[in-house]
């Protein structure tokens, strides 16, 4: 199978499974994960119909956005502070803030390019401390340092569900959606009404994320390796 097809076929699955759940297909953008790929697979992934890729690592983020800059280029991995610039210059969205003090360095970087630069915040649901995501409270803590940010604007939630476990993953997926409701309640309405982002689901679990309401799925194996079995 190729990324074509695979992509072709995952589309048309995402696409279905929203609608089983009573929800409009186009509130569910596929993010094709293409960080274990070169530009060649993106390129075959683009030709069935794939605009919205996902990289963790910046350097492969600025390579792959500076071969397709008409693609939709998403950073997903974990922020490191000097890397924040390349990050900033390339991403359409970085799915992974977790701390303030990235925020202010990526607000310093997007106003030196004359950007806003669109943000989810990285959240561990279960409140379980984390290196490279915020507990429930600590993210209400950073949407709000974020609101006073003029060149960041966060768009929702981004989680991560604990592997294996089918449970705990319908739980973290409920869990993300709860959260974003009540964080969404305490804001302004011109801040509310750009809160709408739920990124959640990958290859093993973007059923039950798209149940509970993701509006972001971010699919790699599925869609990028042949040893993938859905
Ligand atoms: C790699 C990765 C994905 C895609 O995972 P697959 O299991 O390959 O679908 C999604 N989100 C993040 C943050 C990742 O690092």
């Amino acid at each position: 199978m190729s990324a074509f097809e695979n992509y072709r076929r995952i589309a048309q699955d995402v696409a279905r499974c929203a609608q089983e759940n009573g929800r409009n297909p186009e509130d569910v953008n596929l993010i094709a994960v293409s960080k274990t790929v070169g530009v060649p697979q993106v390129e075959d992934a683009v030709r069935a119909g794939a605009h919205h890729f996902g990289e963790n690592r910046p350097e492969l983020l600025a390579e792959k956005s500076e071969a397709l800059p008409d693609e939709n280029w998403h950073f997903i991995g974990n922020i490191q502070s000097r890397r924040i610039p390349q990050i900033v210059q390339h991403a359409c969205l970085i799915h992974s803030l977790y701390q303030e003090s990235h925020a202010d360095k990526i607000n310093a970087a997007a106003a030196e390019m004359g950007k806003v630069q669109d943000v989810l915040i990285e959240v561990n649901v279960s409140g379980e401390e984390s290196k490279i995501a915020a507990t429930p409270e600590e993210a209400r803590a950073l949407l709000d340092h974020c609101l006073a940010l003029p060149n960041v604007r966060v768009r929702g939630l981004m989680t991560m569900a604990p592997q294996g476990d089918p449970q705990a993953v319908e739980q973290t997926f409920a869990g993300l959606a709860a959260l974003a409701d009540s964080m969404r309640e305490g804001m302004a309405q011109s801040d509310a009404e750009v809160f709408t982002e739920l990124s959640m689901g990958m290859s093993e679990d973007w059923q039950q994320a798209i149940k509970h309401g993701a509006t972001m799925v971010r699919i790699g194996r599925a869609i990028f390796s042949d040893a993938f079995v859905g």
